[in-house]
Parts: structure tokens; sequence; C-alpha cells
């Protein structure tokens, strides 16, 4: 089974410590090769532990689906409920099949943690999952080994949450317009954390919506939705502390270099590689906290819509500029550079009182 990054990945979380992944791409043009597969031993699993005799379990089903019915479970709603599927396995929502890799843990409130943080993206940005037009159906069932699983929405008419067991091999969540990978260890009930869904369902929501707005804007919309949607929960947000500073706490990114030339420091960064500082993720966060504290939550759906109109790529700096600018206004960028060394310092200090009111630091 797979267990590097999915090259048909488009955008990922980002973890400093896990900088491993792939360079993200342009959608449609990507089936490489070069997600390695890596084989997992052929044991036979068993529950991980005797908690609850309600476990997840595989369930013989006699729809009508040209879907293996043998492969199909269903899910108990209780995160307390879980256990270890030994084969490649599906659940099957209204909107979406979640997809277990064989020897995953399954949690059996996968499906309404989902739900609920689906419904919390649609109400925050005003956008909806069930747009379909820029969603692209992704070559990955057989690449990743899931190939038992073929069959299953193989229409792409829903959404494929897939879910690897977490191999803590520097691997990452990713997402593309049509799939998202999560481990089964984003589930743990124990984490209180439901930061990584929120910046790969923000990313989902968006991708569905329009051509992809380039790795700045649509990283600092994920990162952004994170960090605030697991404010908002009373959870922690440990994912955020790589962006923000005070006399105390220090990162290695040197704000100055946006105040500069941001238009500039924007178009370098769309194109640059992640390896170099994430910065995509850096200015990426920053910008969007800005543009929502000037325009409100609607400013991703005015951005998604403009972007709409134009047929370019996500390396496409002009264009994407035209989009900013189109949706907000000419001398956005100006106005950035001049918010942002009160505005992000003050944005830090919300984030730190947060964190230190939770006993978290
Ligand atoms: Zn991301």
């Amino acid at each position: 089974m797979r267990k590097t990054i999915p090259a048909v990945a488009l955008l990922c979380a980002a973890m400093m410590i896990t900088a491993s992944c792939s360079k993200p791409v342009e959608k449609e043009t990507e089936t490489s090769a070069s997600a390695a597969s890596t084989t997992v031993s052929e044991t036979t699993s068993v529950p991980e532990t005797s908690e609850t005799s309600g476990t997840t379990q595989a369930t013989e089903t006699t729809e009508t689906t040209a879907a293996p019915s043998e492969f199909k479970i269903s899910l108990s709603g209780k995160a307390a409920d879980k256990t270890i599927v030994d084969k490649n396995s599906y659940y099957e929502g209204e909107d979406y099949v979640i997809y277990f890799e064989k020897d995953s843990t399954v949690y059996g409130d996968t499906a309404s943690r989902i739900d609920s943080v689906m419904h919390d993206m649609e109400e925050l940005y005003g956008m909806s999952y069930g747009n379909k037009e820029y969603a692209v159906n992704a070559e990955w069932k057989q690449l990743y080994g899931f190939g038992n699983l073929g069959q299953v929405n193989s229409s792409g008419d829903k959404i494929d949450i897939v879910i690897c067991k977490d191999m803590s091999d520097g691997s990452i969540e990713c997402c593309d317009s049509n799939a998202i990978f999560l481990f089964d260890s984003d589930f743990e009930p124990e984490r209180d954390n439901y930061s990584i869904l929120y910046h790969e369902f923000a990313h989902l929501l968006r991708l569905r919506q329009s051509p992809n707005l380039g790795k700045v804007l649509e990283e600092g919309i994920g990162s952004y939705t994170e960090d605030r949607m697991a404010r908002s929960r009373g959870e922690s947000a440990w994912d955020t502390i790589q962006y923000v500073s005070d006399d105390i706490h220090k990162i290695p990114y040197d704000d100055s270099v946006i105040v500069k030339d941001p238009e500039q420091e924007f178009r370098d960064n769309n194109i640059g590689d992640r390896a170099d500082g994430q910065k995509e993720y850096q200015y990426g966060i920053r910008f969007i906290a800005f543009l929502v504290s000037e325009y409100g939550d609607g400013i991703v759906k005015t951005l998604s819509e403009n972007a709409c109109k134009y047929d370019y790529d996500s390396k496409d700096n002009d264009a994407i500029i035209k989009i900013i600018k189109e949706s907000t206004s000419d001398d956005i960028f100006e106005r950035f550079a001049k918010w942002l060394p009160k505005g992000w310092k003050a944005y830090s200090r919300d984030y730190f009182k947060y964190m230190e009111k939770k006993g978290l630091m």
C-alpha cells in the first residue's frame, strides 16, 4: 500500500517537521508513478482493543450496486467504537465514500465528524460541496492499492475520502478537487483536534468552486480556516504556531520581505518551492487573515466566482493577481503591506492568548 504522498494530490497540510510532501501539482495532469508503493505485511489484523463490542463491522449488504458488498462497512456513530479493518473497506455516505486502508483503525464516528466539518465549511464560506463543475475524478485507486474497490464510486459522482494507516513516516494529509487523503490517527478521539480536517476540507470546498487559485491563496485559505475553526471549537491549534510570533516565540520567517514588495513576494511564493521555508503558507495565512478582516468571510466566495471567468493555471501569476484585484481593489497589495506589521502582531497576540488560556502553553 502506498505510504508516500499521493502524486495526484494538489494541496497539503503544512508541517514544518515533515516537509516531505511532493510539490503541489496541477490538476488533471498528474498520474505519475512516482508515488511508490510499499508492501504491508499480510498478517491478519485483530481489533486493537476490546473497549466495546459495538465496533464498526464489515456487513454483507444486498444493495443493487456493482460495488463489492463484502468490503462495505457500517459505522456506529460512536467514537469509542473502533476496530481495525483486515482488508481495504469502504463506507458509503450520501455525498461521499470513505475508504479505509487495510490495517487502518476505523472509529465509529468517522462519518459524523466529517459531516460536522463539511457543514461548518459550507456555513462559513457560503459555498457548496455539491458544486462538481471543477471536481476531477483522479485515478488513484489502482495506483495506491485500492484496486478491490475500483467499482466503488467509479463515476466520481461522490467525494472520495481516503483514510490510511498512519505509519508516522513523514507522509502528510493531502487533497485534490474530488478526494482527500487522511490518516486514521486524525480521528483519534483523544486528540481532540479537528484542525487537519478543517484544513483539508477547506481545500476541497474551494477547489470545487473554480480553477485552482494558486498555492499562496489555497494554502492561505487552508491554514487560516484550520486555525480559526480549531479555535472556534475550543480545541488546540498547534499547527498555527509555525506562522505566529511575539517577543518570546520566534519563527524563521521575516515579514519584512512582504512589506518591501508585497506583490512580487506573492508572485515568488506562488511559483516557489515548498521546501524553501513553506513561504506560500506563511504569506498565505497572513494574506487571507487580512482579506477576511477587510472583506469578511465572503471574500473566499468572491475570489472563487471571479476565478471562474478566466482560463488559467495555478502558476499564472498575472491571472491570479487580476482575480485578486478584481475581487478587492487595485491597491490591495499595498494595503496588505500597510496592515501587516500591526495586523499580524494582533493576530499573533490573539493566538498566544488563546493557547495560554487553554493551558496549552
Ligand atoms: Zn494545505
